[in-house]
């Protein structure tokens, strides 16, 4: 199995010593992208990890708090955005797992990177937003719409600069009967 050592912590003062208690505290460079969809943590992104780690009779109970750079496709506008992202997680590690989706401790060492895993692809936005009122992207013409445009179309317009609108939105208004340049 050709898994990544970064996120193993090392409990061999921890073992079968109920009561002790370690906390650390690391920085590391995500290995292998975590999520797949419009938000993930890209590989060679700094990842602040602070683990506590307590010795019970079963195993290593792990509360660890991940905190990173999560970089998404907004999914109303398409525009690439990154944002803080933080996630926590409690997990035990037993020294003989009763079932078979529990956590092991391995020899002198647990593996977080499952339990990471999963914590950050089920934190992670399904349908990131670049910012809450993101206007979008108009179903017409596929353009992104201006959050300034929205709002005009949504007050009360005079009705003097209504008609001056209407007369700029049509360019052949008045020229109809002139002859086109080409035509000679
Ligand atoms: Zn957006």
């Amino acid at each position: 199995m050709n898994h990544t050592r970064v996120y193993q912590e090392n409990i061999r003062d921890l073992i079968n010593r109920p009561g002790e208690m370690r906390e650390r505290e690391r920085t590391l460079e995500v290995p292998d992208q975590l999520g797949e969809a419009l938000a993930r943590i890209p590989a060679g992104e700094q990842l602040d990890l602070a683990v506590r780690l307590e010795s019970v009779h079963e195993g290593i109970l792990v509360s660890a708090t991940a905190r990173t750079t999560m970089h998404a496709e907004c999914g109303r506008c398409l525009t690439q955005f990154t944002e803080p992202f933080e996630v926590d997680f409690q997990e035990l590690f037993a020294y003989t797992p009763s079932e078979a989706d529990e956590y092991e401790v391995h020899g002198d060492h647990v593996d977080l990177e499952p339990p990471l895993r999963d914590a950050v692809v089920l934190a992670l936005p399904f349908q990131p937003v670049c910012r809450p009122d993101c206007p979008g992207l108009d179903p017409e013409s596929g353009e992104l719409r201006e959050a300034g445009a929205a709002a005009v179309s949504s007050v009360d317009v005079d009705p003097r600069w209504a008609m001056l609108a209407n007369f700029v939105a049509d360019p052949d208004r008045g020229e109809g009967e002139q002859p086109a340049p080409d035509s000679k």
